[in-house]
Parts: structure tokens; sequence; C-alpha cells
């Protein structure tokens, strides 16, 4: 075995080829070889087909940056990240990796605006070690990735969407800090992570959780996460309805958090949702920022989020393990699909026919 089937982008907006790449072989020492059980796709791997993305990356690339598998090889001895050791057979998924020395790292320590970063989804899969996209029958695991692994209970596409979606929606959670039991909470936007959001928030304890996305079957979605309330975009359409519909349920203030996770366009509305003194957290900002506000809430507290520290991909296998009887996660994974037909999936993504596609291996 020393190479493997993979999907990958060898020109922008073409169809993605199902290639053969090559395995490294030695690992390097502390290097893990994973297989692949399921990578999930995220709006990023369709902006990056569609690309290029700023970040100056060049083709091709294996798509793909949210991934699940079992340990096939290890070189050396390695633990997850709670200290049990890792042998062939688990089933995990494993962190991103800063370079622990810059300002950001060291100094600031906000090590997801670290510039050396490394992640997925965006590397030559022709330069070694190859393997550093999610749409691959194996994966290359760098030594110095952080592990979690999966208990049976959370599932492979779960899993996958844990690498980016449900762990950036930890770390929201944790700038946030906690949710005291009188506050209710807004959250814009109803996909994988609106409706994870969702369910984050009404387990930490917020008293009203309020959702405002579309289109209906993905709000019916929301309901069964926990939402109290929510509403239709596609149906009330005039931004000063939504507003009202907000104030109606907060006693005329506005909620004391409002979570954006649809894109920054969506920022100038959230924040008259906010009440004065209320906080604003901004997932997922990156894009598009070209916005104006007529006014601020005096107060406020605006956090934004850039992906997640290892301990929230943590965080969030062991919440879907956690409260697996409380909300129906698996519903948020809306299609699977094999390898071979990577093309639908990344179509059905990039034209919203999807929540979140799952490409499953054998
Ligand atoms: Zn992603
Ligand atoms: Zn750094």
């Amino acid at each position: 075995m020393n190479d493997c089937r993979a999907a990958v982008i060898t020109s922008h907006n073409q169809p993605l080829e199902i290639q053969r790449v090559r395995i490294p072989d030695p690992l390097e020492p502390g290097a893990l070889l994973v297989k692949i059980t399921a990578s999930t796709l995220c709006g990023t791997d369709v902006h990056r087909w569609h690309g290029p993305l700023p970040d100056g990356d060049t083709l091709p690339i294996i798509t793909g940056h949210e991934p699940c598998g079992i340990v096939e090889a290890i070189n050396g001895d390695r633990t997850d990240i709670l200290g049990k050791p890792v042998k062939p057979g688990d089933r995990i998924v494993w962190s991103y990796v800063s370079c622990g020395s810059c300002y950001y790292c060291s100094v600031a320590l906000q090590p997801c605006i670290c510039s050396g970063r490394a992640s997925w989804g965006h590397n030559r899969s022709d330069q070694y070690p190859y393997l550093l996209g999610s749409c691959a029958e194996y994966m290359y695991v760098p030594p110095p990735c952080l592990i979690i692994k999966v208990p049976e209970e959370v599932s492979s596409a779960s899993a996958a969407a844990s690498a980016c979606a449900y762990r950036t929606v930890m770390h929201g959670f944790d700038r946030l800090g906690a949710i005291k039991s009188h506050e209710s909470v807004v959250i814009q936007g109803s996909g994988p992570l609106g409706n994870f959001a969702t369910a984050v928030a009404r387990d930490h304890g917020a008293k009203k959780v309020m959702v405002i996305g579309a289109p209906a079957a993905r709000l019916e979605v929301t309901k069964r996460m926990g939402a109290d309330a929510v509403l239709n975009l596609e149906e009330v359409t005039d931004p000063k309805d939504r507003r009202a519909w907000v104030r109606d349920r907060t006693e005329g203030r506005g909620a004391d958090v409002v979570i954006q996770v649809a894109n920054n366009m969506a920022v100038p509305e959230g924040l008259t949702l906010l009440r004065k003194g209320g906080r604003y957290l901004n997932i997922g900002a990156g894009g598009n920022a070209n916005i104006s506000v007529k006014s601020l809430p005096q107060e406020m507290i605006f956090h934004t989020i850039r992906s997640a520290e290892p301990r929230h991909w943590l965080q969030a296998i062991d919440f879907l393990a956690s409260r697996k009887k409380t909300f129906p996660f698996e519903e948020m994974i809306s299609a699977s699909y094999t390898l071979d037909q990577v093309n639908d999936a990344m179509q059905a993504m990039a034209s919203y026919q999807v929540v979140k596609a799952a490409i499953k291996f054998q």
C-alpha cells in the first residue's frame, strides 16, 4: 500500500478528479496514518474549489478539512489529549497545530490567529506529506496534532463535523462565558453552526433561545435542537418585523446574547436585536465585512471567533456523546455520498441543497 484514492481539485471550478495520491512512508516520529471513515464538507471547501482564495494556496489539493478516521499506523508512542495511549484501531479526530512561538501563540495566547498555523484541505497533494485533505481514503496526522478519541456513541460523520463547525461553536461559547438562567439568546443562522449553537445555548441554561434562519425544513431541525421560537427569513422579509419579533420576546429590550453564524452581512441587523450592554458573538468572521451600522448598542461586548483551540475539539466530541439523548445531532448531517460522488456532494453544498454533506468510506 503506497498510494490511496483522493478527491483532488486540479483546477478551479472544474470537476474534482479521483486520483491516486502517495502515502508518506516512513511516517515521521510521532506521526499517524489514519484510515478515513467520514469527511464532512463545509462552505470553505466550496469557496476553495471556486477559488483561488487570497491565502495563496496552489493546486493540486485534496479537498476537505473535516475528517474522522481509524488509526492505521503510528510511528512511536502517542497519547490522546487526555493522556491515554493511542493505538491502531482507535477512532479519532485531531486538532490543527499553531506554531507556538509567534506573538499570538506565546504572548497574546490567541493561537487561532497564528499565521503559521497548520490546517487541512488546502495543501498540495504532490508534495510531502501528500495526504492533508479529508476527502481521501487516508490522511496523514503530523506529530504535533493533539488527538481526541471518538466514543462509540458518536457517529463518524458527527465527529467529522466537530473538526470544524462544532468546535468553532464551542470556542465561541468559551469566549462568551456563562449564560445566566435569566438570559435570552438570539441566533442568526440555522445551518450546522446555528443548530449546534442552539443546542449548546439550551444546554448552557439560557432562559429563551430564538433562531432566525431559513428554509423551513432547516428550522424544523432547529426546533428539535432546542429552540423556543424560530423565525423564517423567507417569510418575514422586513428586518423591522424581525426586530419587533425579538423585542416582543425580550420585554422590549433585545436579547442578552446574539450569536451570528450566517455571514458578516448579518451583523448590522444582529446589533439591532441586541439589548444595551449585551454580548455579540460573531462566529466565522472571515469573508466580506464591508458593513455599516447606524449605531452601536451602548456598553456591548463584541467577540469575533476564528477556528478553535484543541480543547474545543474535545468539548465538541464530548457534547455530542454526553447530550446524544437530548439532541438529534444526526439530523444535521443531511446527505451522504461516496468518494466517487464527491462532485455531486460539492455541487449540493454549492447550491445550498444540503446543510451538511458527508463523504462516507467503507
Ligand atoms: Zn470548515
Ligand atoms: Zn504562532
